[in-house]
């Protein structure tokens, strides 16, 4: 079975103490994951450390960066580079959110970079992808998404696709309260795995992990996590909350 995950997204949220006691209250819940199952805290760069050490006792409990620069190192005043990451031992960075490309003008080029670095450092990349509205309306959403992959995923072996978690994330749901229904969920992963799978064949795109993101909460999450296709959620507002996220780990498929 592919793992299973519930990845928390605090974007630019929470100071260190607030972060600090959220981790507290949800790891005291000592809920224990099955072999497949993964939780990763997306949280700040200043409180990888203290994420990393937080959960440094609980199995499959993990963090990762919410973003890296492209490029290997150099005069680039504020930015992270994947260096900097493995160097303390972070096994997981979110890149391609769709803050990071429309605020921050993130291409798909520069997206294929990251992959290339974050794969070479053995940091495992959840990669986001999904449609703004205005596409989903006009009915090209596979379109848009099916570029997205192509342009920044295809020039990976096969071996290194297998090491990298989608994220489907409609960018019309993020933050917005408005969540794709399920059947809606699964048709866009379902057809990223066929995209996968026609490139890379069906046994890879069958394992890989593609999460849906899109104002999950404790209340959508069992219905979402039970599509066939829906392997987990990477999960913003409601990951700030312990009971909320708490309540999310628990509707992971088993
Ligand atoms: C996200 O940050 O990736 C996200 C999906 O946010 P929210 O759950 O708040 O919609």
């Amino acid at each position: 079975m592919r793992k299973q995950i519930a990845a928390a997204n605090w974007k630019m949220n929470l100071t260190y103490q607030q972060g600090e006691k959220l981790l507290d209250e949800i790891l005291h819940e000592k809920h224990a994951l099955g072999a497949q199952q993964q939780v990763i805290f997306a949280v700040p760069y200043p409180y990888l450390i203290m994420a990393k050490s937080e959960v440094a006792n609980e199995q499959n409990y993990f963090v990762a960066a919410q973003n890296c620069h492209h490029k290997k190192s150099g005069a680039y005043t504020g930015e992270i580079a994947v260096d900097m990451l493995k160097s303390i031992g972070i096994p997981y960075c979110v890149i391609g959110h769709s803050e990071r490309r429309e605020y921050f003008n993130e291409s798909n080029q520069e997206l294929a970079a990251k992959l290339d670095l974050l794969l070479e450092q053995e940091i495992q990349p959840i990669f986001c992808c999904g449609e703004p509205l205005s596409v989903r309306e006009a009915g090209n959403q596979n379109e848009f998404v099916e570029i997205q992959l192509k342009e920044s995923l295809f020039h990976l072996s096969a071996t290194q696709l297998t090491k990298v978690v989608i994220a489907y994330e409609p960018i019309w749901a993020i933050g917005t309260g408005k969540t794709a229904s399920s059947a809606q969920a699964q048709e866009m992963h379902a057809f990223i795995r066929s995209v996968l799978s026609k490139q890379y064949g069906a046994e890879v795109a069958d394992s890989v992990s593609i999460l849906y993101g899109g104002s999950v909460k404790a209340a959508n999450a069992d219905e979402l996590f039970s599509q066939p296709d829906v392997d987990g959620g990477l999960v913003g507002g409601a990951s700030l909350q312990s009971a909320e996220f708490i309540a999310i780990i628990k509707a992971l498929k088993k």
